[in-house]
């Protein structure tokens, strides 16, 4: 089965003597067992990760105990000092932030790095910071943006200038992506449901085109959202926006692994995309010595296997006149009793239907990912900020 879906160019290509053309056989139905790959498959995102990954922190500086004046009231453990040449730069819990009120009965306080004697106040970093606007109206207004209603009206019920409300979209969204990154890590999970759902991003209105027509036209272009969801506990792992390629897949793939815990290999179901398939055998897999066929000889080169605890199987789903006329399952990785005893413990089949209800909950609350909606995107970047709050 794999190696019907293997890319019939590119990288993941052996040579193969020309074969004579023979009657047709009948086909057996006792899949292949996979090959495997002459090379490892290439990940961009590996890579740079290799390259220019985040270095482990020093030591940190010590702890600072203050031992003179009243002690402190206000808690500022969680605070740190944002000045790059500080010792205590980007370091919490140790004591060298100190609460120093409200300057000029301000809401917010004023807080002070007795390291580095630099004062900041405590909505640095966050989208709070240097507004006039009350907390909450903002607060609020960006909660509307996350259920789905569109900048303009937004500025409208809130009475702002719909540029303002586009700044706050932007900065909230770096905040909510800085969120997802520091919080969701180290994740144990059983199984992941990964699918991509298309997005109309530009002049094409949604309830005028077939999904058939879309998916060829967007084919080339960047406009899938990627998402990816543990259905037991139902956390949205990753959610991203590109075009519908390996390339994507890789890079799309790579975010789940990073955020699992290391040595967690769970159960993946996606739907029948091919490009899957090589994505996580990039990232689960391993090289194996094929055993010699014959005393004399060369050895066998050796070949890249897919990892002995990955489990991967496919929904695949015939669509014909926007009617599903068949389902079918398809284990890639894995044999079919374990992926079965993995869903067991829930009581399930093979199915993606809890990534397909997420998808429904995102076009519901990203206005530009809607079915249809008149409210459309600029362009990529709008999704990606529009999705970054979703996921929060
Ligand atoms: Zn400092």
């Amino acid at each position: 089965m794999l190696h019907a879906a293997w890319p019939s160019q590119g990288t993941a290509t052996q040579r193969r003597p020309v074969e004579p053309i023979l009657p047709p056989r009948k086909r057996s139905s006792d899949p292949k067992p996979f090959p495997g790959l002459t090379r490892k498959p290439p990940c961009a995102a590996c890579e740079q990760a290799h390259e220019h990954g985040p270095q482990p922190p020093g030591c940190p500086p010590p702890r600072i105990v203050s031992t003179r004046g009243r002690p402190r009231q206000v808690d500022t453990s969680f605070h740190f000092c944002p000045k790059a040449n500080c010792d205590y730069w980007g370091w919490v819990g140790l004591g060298n932030i100190r609460a120093n009120g409200h300057p000029n009965g301000g809401p917010w306080r004023q807080l002070h790095c007795t390291s580095c004697g630099g004062y900041f106040q405590e909505t640095h970093g966050t989208p709070l910071h240097g507004k006039r606007v009350v907390p909450e109206r903002l607060v609020w207004a960006v909660g509307a943006l996350a259920e789905g209603l569109g900048i303009r009206a937004v500025a409208r019920v809130f009475e702002v200038d719909p540029n303002t409300v586009l700044a706050w979209l932007v900065e909230v969204a770096d905040h909510a992506a800085a969120f997802s990154q520091y919080f969701l890590h180290d994740v144990r999970v059983t199984q992941v449901q990964l699918d991509e759902l298309f997005a109309l991003l530009s002049a094409v209105k949604t309830g005028e085109v077939s999904d058939a027509e879309a998916i060829q036209r967007l084919s080339r272009s960047p406009h899938w959202v990627w998402a990816a969801i543990d259905p037991v506990t139902k956390l949205l792992l990753t959610i991203d926006v590109g075009d519908r390629t390996l390339a994507m897949a890789q890079g799309f793939v790579h975010q789940v692994v990073q955020m699992l815990a290391p040595g967690c290999v769970p159960l993946f179901l996606t739907d029948g995309f091919k490009e899957y398939t090589t994505a996580l055998l990039t990232h689960y897999g391993q090289w194996v010595q094929p055993a010699r066929q014959r005393a004399q000889g060369p050895a066998p080169k050796p070949r890249w296997m897919p990892a002995p605890g990955l489990l991967y199987a496919q929904v695949v789903k015939t669509v014909r006149r926007r009617r599903l006329v068949r389902v079918r399952h398809r284990v890639v990785c894995g044999t079919l009793e374990a992926v079965q005893q993995v869903l067991a413990a829930c009581g399930w089949q093979i199915n993606t239907a809890f990534i397909e209800r997420v998808n429904l909950s995102i076009r519901q609350h990203v206005a530009a990912v809607g079915r249809r909606v008149i409210t459309l995107c600029k362009g990529e970047d709008g999704v990606r900020q529009q999705l970054a709050l979703y996921h929060v």
